[in-house]
């Protein structure tokens, strides 16, 4: 929505909606740097606000202390908002390519740098036999078997965002991916199920971390 020609009825809609996607980013900051999960200034965090427009972090600062203030608006066909983060074009292309993501939670945990560095050439990490994997989007069982796409650490953005969305293309069943020896980035239908992938993920990781030392 265009807020400068908009009524002042759907402005007030979406400066509403823009408080309530903070209140659920600020939230999800200071649970993701509880787990140790956005260290420093790391990360950035998302939420869709409707068809067009997305809120999302404001760059260089800590995720656990983010207020109101640290949350701008996106259009997801405009190039990223001044102040914003490097990679938030990597959240705008998950919206514009999956219309049902609601969120995207992008961490720098020791487990997703250090397993997708080690895996780095093998271009995935496949996890099967656990339990935990059926917390993932419509995965019923734990005999299912999913791989999360591993990608090169890449500073050129928009080239790496080209990867990426030909990779997503032949993984529609896709709730995440590691950048190697960077980190993870993971969607929901909602907030609520964006953290349940982003742990589910993590522990999956580090459970697979654990079974190559045990298995060396
Ligand atoms: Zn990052």
């Amino acid at each position: 929505m265009n807020t400068l020609t908009a009524s002042p009825l759907a402005r007030a809609t979406a400066s509403a909606a823009l408080a309530e996607a903070a209140r659920e980013i600020v939230e999800a900051g200071r649970f993701l740097s509880l787990r140790d999960a956005v260290p420093a200034t790391s990360g950035n965090l998302s939420r869709r606000l409707d068809a067009r427009t997305v809120a999302v972090t404001r760059s260089g600062v800590d995720k656990g202390e983010l207020t109101d203030a640290d949350i701008l608006a996106a259009d997801i066909h405009a190039p990223p908002p001044p102040g914003s983060s490097a990679e938030t074009p990597l959240h705008l292309q998950l919206y514009r390519e999956l219309p049902g993501v609601g969120a995207v939670l992008h961490t720098h945990s020791i487990v997703s740098a250090l397993l997708s560095s080690l895996l780095e050439a093998e271009g995935g990490i496949v996890l099967r036999g656990f339990e935990l994997l059926k917390a993932l989007g419509d995965t019923r069982t734990h005999e299912a078997t999913v791989v999360i796409p591993v990608f090169p650490n890449d500073q050129d953005v928009p080239r790496l965002a080209e990867r990426v969305s030909a990779e997503l293309a032949r993984r529609p069943e896709a709730v995440g991916y590691l950048i190697a020896g960077h980190g993870l980035y993971a969607w929901g239908r909602s907030m609520r199920e964006a953290r349940r992938h982003t742990v589910a993920l993590e522990h999956l990781l580090t459970y697979e971390l654990e079974k190559m030392r045990i298995c060396r």
